[in-house]
């Protein structure tokens, strides 16, 4: 059997069926419906193995920024495989590509941030973060700082470190987790959770639930923070505005580690570079990946503030910590070639000046729709709640299948939207055009149409 060979679309569902395990995947389901085969791509469209064009209002997971088909990172990759496909960057050694990726990686991060430990994954960025994070408390002489305090439903990565630092029940109850020394708070999800409470209001209140949880603890006991800028797996959640200012009078007055998981916002998501920056905060660590490469090989990091990267280096010896593929110098090509385009062709400016706030015009008109309780989106990020009553906030009785609906709906009709119980979210490539964007929101209104008909309202 080789790459070459062709085969059917019941062939290859035949064959997937048979020995292909899928991530987040009921696998009986999937079974009796067939996976469906996505074959090629270019820009912001995918084709699957029946020859349907779907426009890809995911970007793939959240990372194919700079759009399908771009033959400068496969050059990339395929001249760093004849120049070098692979060396550690263990026992003294580097390569060109790693160490040029690194120093791009710092100069657009923010000022105070002027290092990157590199990984395979986000999930491994994390896992990262966890050992770094109790390593520093370790060298400052306060080994009793070593609880990270997580938010619930945040969503971090699949790893045991990953999906522990995450809030995702589900993926808690397989398992046993989360490992001991993480705990977590409420998230700042006004529409679902916020009840009586004014936006402004819940966003104090669910700030402010750090607070004290840094009091029950005892500040000798907390290591970190960690959150998402805006969660993405969890359902593209925007925290209300007073929620990162007072997060932020918090930390200032307590001795804890800021982290903030950059693995979506990261690389322009929300029109600067990363969403601290948009948030206008000072993170000592920032998870990094899927932008990164733009998907088009598996690379993450940690961007490491000089706090800790000042302790690691200059009292830590050795960190006993790394992975086979840290720096790895294919995957640090397409990385420095991915930036490299999203600077020279000023994409990340485009997303701020042009397609964000079309984007975010054209969704609000949605909240019109029958079916839709509110819509809300930074960047080029989007969510669209879906209810059975627009003034109360009220869900259809049972939960998600609205939202299940509307994603079958959306992949029959030519798109890609994700759903997270009964709220679609969207995250499309950067370089998505005006046009294109037009053509996505007109497919969404249509397919609220048709799953307020299948629903019977
Ligand atoms: C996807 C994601 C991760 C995990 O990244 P993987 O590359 O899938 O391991 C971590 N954090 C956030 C915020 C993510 O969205």
């Amino acid at each position: 059997m080789s790459n070459e060979t062709h085969y059917s679309t019941a062939q290859l569902q035949a064959m997937d069926a048979a020995h292909y395990l899928h991530p987040f995947t009921d696998h009986k389901e999937l079974g009796e419906r067939g996976t469906r085969i996505i074959e090629r791509a270019q820009g912001v469209y995918l084709w699957d193995s029946e020859g349907n064009q779907i426009l890809d209002g995911m970007a793939g997971l959240w990372c194919v920024s700079i759009g399908y088909g771009r033959t400068e990172l496969a050059d990339a990759a395929y001249k760093q495989m004849l120049e070098l496909p692979y060396y550690n960057s263990f026992f003294q050694c580097a390569n060109p590509p790693a160490v040029k990726l690194a120093t791009a990686i710092a100069e657009i991060a923010p000022a105070h941030m002027n290092h990157v430990f590199f990984t395979g994954s986000g999930s491994e960025a994390n896992d990262t973060v966890l050992r770094m994070v109790r390593r520093y408390w370790d060298l400052q002489g306060k080994p009793t700082k070593k609880t990270i305090i997580g938010r619930v439903n945040g969503y971090h990565g699949s790893t045991v470190a990953g999906a522990s630092l995450g809030g995702m029940s589900v993926m808690h109850e397989q398992g046993d987790l989360p490992i001991p020394g993480i705990v977590h708070i409420p998230q700042p999800y006004w529409f679902g959770e916020g009840g009586d409470m004014s936006p402004d209001e819940f966003g104090i209140w669910a700030a402010q639930q750090l607070e004290a949880k840094i009091q029950e603890l005892g500040e000798d006991q907390v290591a970190a923070f960690i959150a998402e800028p805006i969660q993405g797996a969890g359902g593209v959640i925007i925290p209300p505005d007073t929620y990162w200012p007072e997060i932020k009078r918090i930390l200032a007055k307590y001795d804890i580690l800021l982290v903030m998981d950059e693995v979506i916002c990261g690389f322009g998501r929300t029109g600067e570079w990363f969403g601290s920056q948009y948030y206008d905060l000072k993170p000592d660590l920032m998870p990094i990946a899927k932008g990164m490469t733009s998907g088009y090989l598996p690379m993450g990091g940690v961007i490491v503030g000089e706090r800790v990267a000042k302790a690691l280096i200059d009292q830590g010896g050795e960190f006993f910590h790394g992975y086979t593929y840290s720096g790895h110098p294919v995957a640090a090509a397409v990385g420095l070639e991915n930036l490299r385009i999203l600077r020279d062709e000023k994409i990340v400016e485009y997303v701020k000046q042009e397609a964000a706030p079309y984007l975010q015009s054209r969704i609000a008109q949605l909240a019109e729709h029958r079916l839709v309780g509110e819509v809300r989106g930074v960047g080029l990020l989007g969510a669209i709640e879906l209810v059975s009553d627009k003034t109360t906030r009220a869900r259809f009785a049972e939960k998600g299948a609205a939202g299940s609906i509307c994603r079958d709906m959306c992949v029959r009709n030519g798109l890609v939207m994700r759903a997270v119980g009964d709220t679609m979210i969207m995250s499309p490539p950067l370089v998505i055009t005006t046009a294109e964007i037009d053509e996505m929101v007109s497919k969404i209104w249509r397919c609220l149409d048709l799953t307020a008909e299948q629903l019977g309202v």
